[in-house]
C-alpha cells in the first residue's frame, strides 16, 4: 500500500462572479490553475443576501461538466433546452454541457445561509461534443456509509465497504465524497492510486501526512492536493471536521479556456464564441 501525502495546500482567493456573487476560487486560481481533471473549485457560504442573491442570470458553458453540490439554501437552475429545477440542501446536480448550453443559476430564497460548492470536470476531446445531459440527486437519494465516527457520503464513486454513488462518469471515473469525522477520528479510504485527487476542509481541522514525513494539519477552506498512492488516511481534530474527498483520472490533453468554454485549442474557444454569438447552442 502506497499512502498518499500532502503535496500543496492552497488556501482559496475572494472573488466575484456571475452577476456579483462573491465565492472563494479554490482551484482555477494562479496557486492552482487545474487539477486534471478538475478545471474549477468554487466555495460559497454566506447568510448576507448581497452576496448572493444577484446570482448567475443566463451563460454558457461547452466541453466540460459543472457539479453543484449544496450544504444549504436553495438554487434555482434553468437552461435553453426548457430543463428547470431546484437543487434543495444535500442535492447535487451535475451537468455534462457537452456541446453547450445556455443556463442560468439562481439563489432561490431571499436571505438565509447559502452555502456549496461547484466543481468543474473536463470532458476528453473525443466527448466535448456529446449531447448535454444532467444527473440531479436529492439529498435522499445520496447514501450515507456510516463508519465508526464517521459518516460519509457518497455521492459518486465506489467506496472500499462497497457504498456506490448515484452518479456516473465513466470518462473521468470520479470520486466525490462529503465526509464527517467525529473528533479523534480517523478515515481511511482506497483511490485508484495514479488519479489525481484533493481534499477541502468544509469544518474543523483535519491532519494527514506530508511529503516530508511530517503532520500537516488543515484548517476550514483549505485544499490539499494529494500525492498519487493507493490510500489516504486523514486523521480529524479534536473537534468534529467535514471535509469533501474528490479524485478523477487525468485527461492529460492541452486545456485551452475561454471563459465558459474549455477546449483543446485555441481554435475550438473561438468557434465555441461564434456558435454561442450566433444563436447555435
Ligand atoms: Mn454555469
Amino acid at each position: 500500500m502506497n499512502t498518499r501525502k500532502a503535496q500543496q495546500v492552497i488556501t482559496g482567493q475572494a472573488t466575484t462572479d456571475g452577476a456579483g456573487v462573491d465565492l472563494v476560487r479554490v482551484i482555477g486560481q494562479p496557486a492552482l490553475m487545474d487539477l486534471d481533471p478538475f478545471l474549477l473549485l468554487d466555495a460559497f457560504r454566506s447568510d448576507d443576501p448581497d452576496d448572493y442573491i444577484a446570482g448567475f442570470p443566463p451563460h454558457p458553458h461547452r466541453g466540460f461538466e459543472t457539479v453543484t453540490y449544496l450544504l444549504n439554501g436553495r438554487m434555482r437552475h434553468q437552461d435553453n433546452a426548457g430543463n428547470e429545477g431546484v437543487i434543495e440542501p444535500g442535492g447535487i446536480q451535475w451537468m455534462t454541457a457537452g456541446s453547450g448550453i445556455v443556463h442560468s443559476e439562481m439563489p432561490e430564497q431571499q436571505d438565509g445561509l447559502l452555502e456549496g460548492f461547484q466543481l468543474w470536470i473536463n470532458l476528453p476531446g473525443a466527448h466535448k461534443m456529446d449531447r448535454p445531459a444532467y444527473q440531479e440527486y436529492d439529498a435522499t437519494s445520496i447514501p450515507t456509509e456510516s463508519r465508526e465516527g464517521t459518516a460519509v457520503k457518497v455521492i459518486s464513486g465506489k467506496t472500499s465497504q462497497g457504498t456506490a454513488g448515484p452518479v456516473n462518469q465513466p470518462l473521468t471515473d470520479p470520486v466525490y465524497l462529503d465526509v464527517t469525522l467525529q473528533a479523534d477520528t480517523e478515515f481511511t479510504e482506497n483511490l485508484v492510486a495514479d488519479h489525481n485527487a484533493f481534499i477541502y476542509v468544509i469544518n474543523g481541522e483535519v491532519a494527514l501526512e506530508d511529503v516530508e514525513g511530517g503532520q500537516l494539519t488543515l484548517a476550514r477552506d483549505q485544499l490539499a492536493v494529494l500525492g498519487k498512492g493507493d490510500t489516504v488516511t486523514l486523521r480529524g481534530g479534536d473537534q468534529e471536521s467535514r471535509f469533501l474527498l474528490v479524485a478523477g483520472k487525468p485527461l492529460n490533453e492541452p486545456v485551452a479556456r475561454g471563459g465558459p468554454f474549455v477546449m483543446n485549442t485555441e481554435a475550438e474557444v473561438r468557434q465555441a464564441f461564434i456558435d454561442y454569438q450566433s444563436g447555435n447552442f
